[in-house]
């Protein structure tokens, strides 16, 4: 009849704020996003500060839709999150991720992936499956995809998201806490998860350079994450002074616009290519 969907869809706005309707905006397109393919993955070198060669990558998702433009993680991965269309979206990242493996090792640039999962991915029964079958498909290892995950699930304390985390780690998928040192870290999760990893918060290593009380967190959480048998990554380095410190920290990785920018899949292949050793 005459009452298209977009009748509907005022009818049901009608009356909320300019906030919900927003959200509710998005969530109806993120529904269609994949299907469209409107999503795609964007990747960021990450620099073993020792040799200053590109190691790995971490994968993170891009949207671009038509009506909305490009709308960042930050916005949309919170509604995937409590919408639970994070499972359908953390499993094509795993997919398409191990894919893009498989394309530097054939063009002889041959680096990990890391990918960031959420805490509502580890009550999916079938994540397990999801990540081992991407390895088998794609046949590559389970040490070429590094798996970073955040506090917020170690907070949950649920003991099958912690069984799930151990059977990944026995079976060598490189473990990383990420955004470390922000939100609720307890230092005692440290030992308790089987980490490889541990990333520190871009927050410090912004203000390390002209915080003294900053630059020391730093060079503790190095010596601490040491101490554990933990490598350590810096996130958004964008200095050089910055870099320099961390380097004179015995700082072990890096990532950050002062090395590049999260590239397209393409652009990224071309990055490994010039930045191949001869
Ligand atoms: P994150 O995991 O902490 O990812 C690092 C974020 O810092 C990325 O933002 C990256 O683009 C940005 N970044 C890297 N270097 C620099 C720098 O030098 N300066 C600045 N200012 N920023 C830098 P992005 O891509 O917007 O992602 C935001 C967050 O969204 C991620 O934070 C992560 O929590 C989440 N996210 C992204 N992709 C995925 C995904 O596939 N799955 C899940 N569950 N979460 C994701
Ligand atoms: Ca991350
Ligand atoms: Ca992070
Ligand atoms: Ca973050």
């Amino acid at each position: 009849g005459k009452r298209g969907g977009r009748n509907d869809f005022k009818f049901y706005t009608l009356g909320m704020n300019e906030t919900n309707r927003t959200r509710i905006i998005i969530e109806n397109l993120l529904h269609q996003a994949l299907k469209k393919k409107e999503i795609y993955l964007v990747y960021q070198p990450i620099m073993e500060l020792k040799t200053e060669k590109v190691i790995g990558a971490e994968a993170l998702l891009r949207w671009n839709n038509p009506q909305l433009g490009q709308v960042s993680p930050d916005q949309f991965i919170p509604i995937a999150e409590e919408t639970g269309l994070i499972n359908q979206l953390g499993a094509w990242v795993i997919s398409q991720a191990c894919q893009e493996v498989v394309q530097w090792k054939a063009q002889g640039t041959p680096i990990s992936v890391a990918v960031n999962l959420s805490p509502r991915q580890f009550r999916d029964s079938k994540l397990l499956k999801i990540i081992t079958d991407a390895i088998a498909v794609n046949g590559i290892t389970n040490h070429d995809l590094e798996l970073e995950i955040t506090e917020k699930l170690l907070l949950e304390d649920s003991p099958g998201s912690q069984g799930i985390l151990s059977q990944l780690h026995q079976m060598n998928f490189p473990l990383s806490i990420d955004d470390f040192g922000t939100g609720y870290s307890a230092l005692s999760y440290l030992i308790k998860f089987p980490f490889n990893r541990l990333k520190i918060d871009r927050s410090f290593i912004t203000d390390m350079t002209h915080s003294q009380k900053a630059m020391g967190l730093v060079k503790t959480i190095i010596a601490m994450s040491h101490g554990l048998n933990l490598q350590v990554i810096a996130e958004g380095v964008e200095t050089s002074e910055q870099l320099n410190s961390l380097k004179s920290q015995g700082c072990d990785y890096a990532q950050g616009y002062f090395f590049s920018r999260p590239l397209t899949g393409e652009e990224f292949r071309y990055y490994l290519q010039l930045n191949k050793n001869p």
